[in-house]
């Protein structure tokens, strides 16, 4: 058999000092499965902790789901928060995420994002990510935390440093596809196949898995969250739960597979925005093809997701009028209404009832929902979801009269599953007895049991570096 094609000869990333120990295998210090943000946010580290790494990427390119998401961060306490007067600590960022995972979450997990989460900030901008002002509205947090960055720029940023260091080998094209340990069972490297031919990837230290969820697998979401079944699944196309089943394989534990959630606010047949919009978080109701309210529209978009999927035929309306089309930050993606009226995706009438039927749901039955929203945003009271504000704890709820009015068709997307691998506060990976699994760490999006039953926004990309930094420094021991 040919050696592998390791990388493209053009490839700027090929550490050219490092050479394949045979024909086909090559060896490292640290392995890492997956080029997205905590795959990047792993080697980088490792690599300037004096590791050699060799990074293995199934698709031609980087970046993963992290490159196609909303960038948004949840950090506490930066120099951006104080900028805009936010008060905001890692405590108070501790305490939102236990609640918004509604204590489901593993407190040591919890407490690992938040005792690196201002150095990961600081870091991040050191290696040349640039961070937005914080954003105003976002779900689950108690005071604004989101950091915004370009995604697909902050993976390239990490990944540029970490050619620089001269220590990271990106292999491109290259599909980990076992685990492999030796006899004492410890982690030592990975199998992998490139064009059709197969090769060991050894880690001196040990394998790190990054290699994200597993949205664009319909039938394993099937497996823990059937509810689903009829969403939308967005995210890299490479996430098809690899790095679980490896690890699965080898006796790995995993949890949280209960609370996969779809994202509310997907367009159900738009294909050309990844994102959702939010209207709700602007001041819209959701109402359902009765016409009718179902939900708080201040819950944490996740679980707008459960509940929007749950009702007939899996869609529903975000309806509001034209100052809340207005309102707001439409530099936001997920609250730029006016782009997507542009679009053609909005719909739109002068009155209520006119509205009802184009969006085809009984015409009196919604003229008494706005009524009756209308007047529970008079009293300061709404006796049926009890929803007391625009987001979360954030924004005066505002009454829907002022026409031409909107509705915007809206179902969940799984963006991203957040379950998966059981670890520790190192992440070393734990087998189904609790015991670490010498010499296999994991990051990212495949870890489990941070979000708990729901998420808060900008906790996922946050995990991805967070983590990936804390899985380089076990690996490495330093
Ligand atoms: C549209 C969208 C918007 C989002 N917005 C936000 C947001 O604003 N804030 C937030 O916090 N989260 C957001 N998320 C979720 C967040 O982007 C992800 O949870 C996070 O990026 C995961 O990072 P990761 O590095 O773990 O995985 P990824 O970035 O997905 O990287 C994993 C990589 O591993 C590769 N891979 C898979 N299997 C193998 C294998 N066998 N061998 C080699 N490589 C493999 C994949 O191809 C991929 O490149 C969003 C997700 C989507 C899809």
């Amino acid at each position: 058999m040919p050696p592998p094609a390791f990388a493209k000869p053009d490839n700027p990333m090929l550490n050219q000092s490092q050479t394949p120990m045979n024909n086909n295998d090559i060896q490292a210090d640290v392995v890492v499965v997956g080029g997205g943000l905590a795959g990047f946010a792993c080697a980088l580290q490792a690599a300037q902790d004096g590791a050699d790494v060799i990074l293995l990427e199934k698709l031609g390119e980087i970046g993963g789901s992290s490159a196609m998401s909303g960038g948004c961060l949840a950090f506490a306490g930066t120099d951006l928060q104080k900028a805009a007067s936010i008060e905001d600590s890692s405590e108070l960022l501790y305490a939102d995420l236990i609640e918004v995972g509604k204590h489901e979450n593993d407190p040591a997990l919890v407490r690992a994002y938040v005792d690196h989460q201002l150095e990961t900030y600081d870091w991040l901008k050191q290696a040349g990510v640039e961070f937005s002002p914080v954003m105003e509205t976002s779900s689950g947090q108690s005071v604004p935390r989101v950091h915004t960055v370009d995604p697909a720029d902050t993976v390239r940023a990490l990944a540029g440093r970490a050619k620089d260091t001269g220590k990271v080998r990106l292999l491109l094209n290259t599909s980990a596809l076992r685990l492999i340990r030796d006899a004492h069972g410890t982690v030592v490297g990975v199998s992998a196949e490139r064009e059709g031919n197969t090769f060991t990837a050894s880690g001196k230290h040990g394998v790190v898995l990054a290699s994200g969820g597993f949205c664009k697998n319909p039938e394993l979401v099937h497996r823990y969250a059937p509810q689903y079944d009829d969403a939308v699944f967005i995210g890299g196309e490479g996430n098809v739960g690899d790095g679980l089943k490896m690890a699965l394989l080898i006796g790995a534990d995993c949890r949280d597979m209960i609370y996969i959630k779809g994202t509310y606010g997907k367009h159900p047949t738009d294909e050309t925005n990844h994102h959702s919009l939010l209207a709700v978080y602007k001041g819209a109701i959701a109402v359902n093809q009765d016409g009718k309210r179902y939900v708080d529209e201040s819950i944490s978009y996740k679980l707008l997701g459960d509940a929007c999927i749950t009702q007939p035929y899996g869609a529903t309306f975000q309806i509001f009028d034209h100052p809340i089309m207005q309102s707001g930050d439409n530099a936001v993606r997920i609250l730029d209404i006016e782009r997507r009226l542009e679009e053609g995706l909005v719909i739109q009438a002068d009155t209520i009832e006119a509205l009802a039927e184009q969006i085809e749901v009984p015409a009196h039955v919604l003229i008494d929902t706005v009524n009756t929203y209308n007047g529970y945003v008079d009293a300061g009271h709404d006796p049926d979801f009890g929803r007391a504000h625009l987001v979360h704890q954030h924004g005066e709820l505002v009454r829907i009269e002022t026409g031409p009015f909107y509705a915007y068709p809206s179902t969940a997307a799984v963006y991203g599953t957040y379950c998966g691998l059981c670890v520790d506060a190192a992440m070393h990976v734990l087998d189904v007895y609790g015991d670490v699994i010498p010499g296999l760490y994991a990051a990212g999006e495949m870890v489990g049991g941070l979000h708990g039953a729901a998420y808060m926004t900008g906790s996922a990309l946050g995990k991805a570096a967070i983590f990936g930094r804390i899985a380089a420094r076990s690996a490495t021991r330093i």
